[in-house]
């Protein structure tokens, strides 16, 4: 069976491999698609988790297969299993969690302290012809549902995740700082949580028609506008009741989300930023701004926006900018995203 592994930094192969047995509880699916995410680059350039590191819930050691945003049809169910049959169409949530670290007591499987993910600390991955997953966190779909839109369920997870965080009033107002695959799910999943105008921040012409197109009520390039004084402008002064940065430039893009946000408001960090940001902190201060992150999502919200996406309330189809076969996804896939393809490309999907 072929599965893309990462090797150590820049090293992803297409390797062979043995087909993992089916265990209790678990059910085989053939990967129909897999999206490739920012933190895979991030991945696949720096190598982060150690070969010789087993993660406690997943148990194994690398090299790890990549790919964490992925849709399948089921084609083996073990026995113990009754809640899916071979045929079913599935989206995979692919974060684990233990149950038992003091983060899970309090309420936050999400921030498990021994968090795992299929695609990153093992039990295969995404770009991968088939993998074995427990029935338990693979969310079956109604039968005529388009796989390549059950492998947007996981980013747009991330991104309703993000909006629970803001705790945005109905009808308030939203700032989203870049137009990337996080930031137009965090358009699709403001307006289907009953957002008023959003707002977003880009430089790349074709993700800001993207943003427009998708529902934007108004697309400032930074280049050309403060992008502070314009929700100042909209808000009629009062500042956005939150503010996203899903780009993670820097200081450029987060004290954008702070300077723009009302009083006590929240920023929310759904980016990863790889240095220290230096913040002018007094807004903390003076107008009691919050400042959070937003890390992962629960089952609970990986099933509603699975709901969302059937029920009409968010068509995340146009995230898709290209469709590539699993021996491309080096060269084509993550080489092109942090290449050329930064700015012209939304969302890359894998056909294995
Ligand atoms: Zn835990």
């Amino acid at each position: 069976m072929r599965t893309l592994r990462l090797h150590g930094p820049r090293d992803a192969r297409i390797d062979d491999v043995q087909r993992p047995d089916i265990r209790p509880g678990t059910v085989r699916i053939e990967v129909a698609f897999g999206g490739i995410c920012g933190s895979d680059l991030a991945l696949y350039q720096d190598a982060p988790v150690p070969q010789d590191y087993a993660n406690p819930i997943m148990g194994e050691m690398g090299p790890h297969s990549l790919g964490h945003e992925f849709a399948g049809y089921v084609v083996e169910v073990a026995e113990d299993v009754d809640s899916l049959a071979i045929g079913d169409l599935v989206a995979v949530q692919p974060n684990f969690a233990d149950g038992t670290c003091p983060s899970c007591l309090a309420g936050h499987p999400n921030m498990c302290d021994n968090y795992a993910f299929i695609g990153i600390h093992g039990w295969g991955g995404g770009f991968s012809e088939s993998l074995v997953v427990p029935a338990d966190h693979a969310f079956k779909l109604p039968p005529e549902f388009a796989p390549e839109v059950a492998a947007l369920i996981e980013p747009l997870a991330v991104a309703w995740h993000a909006v629970n965080t803001a705790v945005l009033p109905d009808g308030g107002t939203a700032l989203v700082v870049g137009a990337g695959p996080i930031g137009l799910s965090l358009l699709l999943c403001l307006k289907a949580q009953g957002a008023g105008p959003v707002i977003v921040s880009e430089l790349s012409e074709v993700r800001k028609q993207l943003a427009l197109d998708l529902g934007a009520d108004l697309v400032i390039d930074p280049r050309e506008e403060d992008v502070a004084q314009a929700v100042l402008r909209v808000t009629h002064g009062r500042g956005a009741d939150a503010a996203f940065d899903a780009s993670g430039v820097g200081k450029a893009s987060l004290q954008v989300a702070v300077d723009s946000l009302a009083p006590a408001a929240r920023a929310v960090i759904v980016a990863g930023f790889h240095h220290d940001v230096p913040l002018d902190v007094m807004p903390f201060l003076f107008k009691e701004k919050i400042l959070t992150g937003s890390f992962a999502y629960t089952t609970q919200e990986f099933e509603a926006v699975r709901d969302a996406i059937v029920d009409g309330r968010i068509k995340p189809e146009r995230l898709i900018s290209s469709t590539i076969s699993l021996s491309e996804v080096v060269e084509k896939g993550i080489e092109h995203l942090l290449g050329d393809g930064r700015s012209s490309e939304v969302k890359i999907l894998v056909r294995p």
